[in-house]
């Protein structure tokens, strides 16, 4: 893909020429001075618009794309078409259609001329493409080229040099039947085909001429046209003043050395240059409107200057507008609490956070993990509330989750707690994550590749899941010995820490042992230690006085435990989650009367019940077909299957109960409350299963 960004940015200043060329800026410093302005240099304006379509439409000529050219013609007939309707009151005030031959004007104008001065454009666009890629088929582009020249040639005497054309008279003859059908040569047919070529050039050759000689080039062949159109004035042998013949390499030249700037392309700027070239003359009109109205002709009409910034500004103002209402009209994304969402109350995290950091030891900080979408909660959202709040130390399970974050701007610590395979070591450097080395194997991968990175030893000190065992101190100094691993932590993870059983809480402990004594062994080695951390949740809430440098918090952090457990630390926990849904219709049951998929529930009287518009594809876990849901502050009882969609739920005993009605999954309804820990429970799971499968398709609304 070449970079033609900086066509983009050259458009805008292509219409802001087009608008220079319609409001003379310099009239009233000098004629000369707005001739050179508006009738030389301003003249690159369209042949620039016209080369990039040829640019980018070569490609699709030369594979015969004909659906292609046709559907880009379609698209310039549509523009004009609306331009043509947006000027006709304009075409009427002037009464310009009050001509005898009404018929033959409107032809020459809808084909030629334009209905109205700059709209030209756009019928000269699409016949001169027709023109083009018909020839372009038929002969090749050499050839195409050279007819294109011919034509264009031909064009030059009906316009800039038309003072010549005028002393031979079979000549003039040939140019009195040209205007007969167009008022200009500047139009589809003389002028149009030339640049698209152009285009067409650059884009097929390969452009090899460096930077600095292209742009020598373009200042020479640009002075020389601005000598020859003065030129052409000053001998008074203008008819017209679009067409030059210096304008053909100024042209390439200037085309050429905007693609080597290269640059980020913008659909923004295409379109608002587009749409200023379009509505300028309207703006015109309204500017010198507004003028009288306000009494400011002095300023804004007569100040030829002031005239075009205010023209210039105000097509620019209503081109960006109109982008930005577009854009919002295209990418109408429904209201978050439309159907099924996650309530996210931040204050609530930042409370827990508060809790939690209260517990610990003064030196030991939190690092918050973060993995699985934290938890259900969002996971950008979270850490960046987190990172605002103090916590400079985030833990996600896999690389892709740690790239998510970083992209998103967020610049705390990053480590990656589960096994990252060594070939993406080049990603853990980019981004400056820590990579968990979770064995000697793994070490030596990840060494192999002489990338440096920093990363945390993982023990196993009896979970026996990830980690280097405890007691193989030979493989941990070979870990060490992997120069281009920066060991900047060494830790381990509990196994029982949430139970309260005395052989539990003594295993917990040995856990525990076998960490310092490895941590003592390591400094007695003078090996690196860096930040050490053994504690998540439940070691927090359990084990609070240990005194290491972080404790890893997860699910406590969200404001819930993984289940209804009690726990040896007081502290005040808030749920950060709500989920909730609509009714989206309610119905009655009678007696005898199933409902739902498998016919599993049967009405044993007449009852009313409701459509919620969430199911186990929004997370809701299948089995949970024994609960409730709070709708206007009562229970409601779900029966039936929940579907991937939708689950129902009985509101015989709740009065008024209507679509477009909230149910609450998960979260507070006036006095009524339900609980993750008791959904968790009522599935037979713990809330850290429940919370990290919500699905992807519930609105997020957060609470700050
Ligand atoms: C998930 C995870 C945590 C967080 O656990 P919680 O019980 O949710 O606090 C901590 N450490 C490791 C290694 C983990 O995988």
């Amino acid at each position: 893909m070449k970079k033609t960004g900086s066509l983009d940015t050259f458009r805008l200043i292509a219409a802001f020429l087009v608008i220079a060329n319609h409001t003379s800026p310099l009239l009233s410093y000098g004629e000369t001075a707005d001739f050179i302005l508006t009738r030389i240099i301003a003249r690159i304006a369209v042949p620039f618009f016209l080369m990039v379509s040829g640019y980018f439409l070569y490609k699709y000529i030369k594979n015969g794309d004909n659906a292609y050219i046709l559907s880009f013609c379609k698209k310039i007939a549509l523009l004009y078409a609306l331009s043509i309707l947006l000027y006709l009151p304009l075409n009427l005030y002037a009464g310009h259609y009050e001509t005898v031959n009404l018929g033959r004007e409107f032809l020459k104008d809808l084909f030629f001329d334009g209905t109205f001065y700059h709209l030209w454009y756009f019928p000269g666009l699409i016949l001169g493409v027709m023109i083009v890629a018909f020839l372009v088929r038929k002969i090749g582009l050499k050839f195409t080229f050279f007819i294109s020249l011919i034509l264009y040639v031909i064009g030059l005497f009906g316009d800039s040099y038309y003072g010549m054309t005028e002393t031979f008279s079979s000549l003039e003859a040939f140019y009195e039947a040209v205007f007969t059908l167009s008022d200009y040569t500047r139009n589809g047919v003389f002028m149009v085909p030339i640049f698209l070529v152009l285009g067409m050039l650059i884009y097929k050759g390969n452009n090899m001429i460096p930077f600095q000689r292209n742009l020598l080039f373009f200042v020479i062949s640009f002075s020389l046209l601005i000598l020859e159109g003065l030129l052409l004035h000053a001998l008074k042998l203008q008819r017209h003043d679009s067409m030059y013949i210096m304008l053909i390499p100024a042209m390439y030249f200037l085309f050429i050395s905007l693609l080597q700037i290269r640059g980020k392309s913008s659909k923004d700027l295409r379109s608002i240059s587009t749409i200023m070239y379009i509505i300028h003359p309207w703006i015109i009109v309204l500017v010198r409107f507004a003028a009288e109205v306000v009494n400011l002709e002095k300023w804004f009409i007569e100040n030829s200057l002031m005239h075009f910034i205010g023209v210039s500004f105000l097509s620019l103002a209503a081109a960006r507008i109109i982008t930005l209402v577009w854009k919002r009209r295209n990418n109408a994304t429904p209201p978050p609490t439309g159907r099924a969402w996650a309530e996210i109350d931040l204050q609530a995290l930042r409370k827990n956070a508060t809790q939690l950091k209260g517990v610990l030891p003064e030196k030991t900080k939190l690092m918050a993990v973060v993995k699985a979408n934290a938890y259900g909660h969002g996971a950008v959202r979270i850490a960046k509330e987190l990172s605002d709040s103090g916590i400079n130390s985030l833990a996600v399970a896999t690389l892709a989750e740690a790239i998510e974050l970083r992209r998103n701007g967020i610049k705390c610590d990053i480590l990656i707690l589960g096994y990252t395979p060594a070939q993406s070591i080049r990603i853990i450097k980019k981004y400056n994550f820590t990579q968990t080395v979770i064995g000697l194997e793994h070490a030596k991968e990840l060494n192999k590749h002489a990338v440096s990175i920093n990363v945390q030893i993982k023990i196993d000190t009896g979970m026996h899941r990830l980690g280097t065992d405890a007691s193989q101190l030979a493989e941990l100094k070979e870990i060490y010995q992997c120069q281009h691993l920066n060991v900047v932590g060494v830790f381990s993870h509990l196994a029982v820490s949430d139970s309260l059983d005395k052989d539990d809480i003594a295993f917990t402990n040995r856990q525990i042992d076998r960490y310092n004594q490895t941590i003592q062994w390591l400094e007695t080695q003078q090996l690196p230690v860096g930040h050490q951390h053994i504690q998540a949740s439940y070691g927090i809430l359990n084990y609070p006085h240990l005194q290491y440098d972080y404790a890893r918090a997860g699910i406590t952090l969200y404001g819930v435990l993984s289940q209804n457990d009690r726990v040896l630390t007081n502290v005040e926990l808030k749920p950060v989650l709500s989920i909730k849904a609509r009714v989206a219709m309610v119905k009655t049951l009678h007696p005898g009367e199933a409902l739902g998929y498998g016919r599993a529930f049967t009405a044993a009287s007449t009852m009313k019940t409701a459509v919620i518009t969430i199911g186990y594809s929004d997370g809701i876990p299948r089995n949970m077909a024994n609960g409730h849901v709070l709708i206007r502050s009562q229970k409601a009882q779900v029966i039936g299957r929940i579907c991937m969609d939708q689950l129902l739920v009985d509101v015989s005993g709740i009065e008024g109960v209507q679509a477009d009605d909230i149910a609450t999954l998960i979260g507070r309804d006036g006095s009524q409350q339900i609980t993750a820990e008791d959904v968790a429970e009522s599935c037979g799971t713990i809330t850290n299963d429940l919370l990290s499968r919500l699905g992807e398709r519930l609105g997020y609304v957060y609470k700050v």
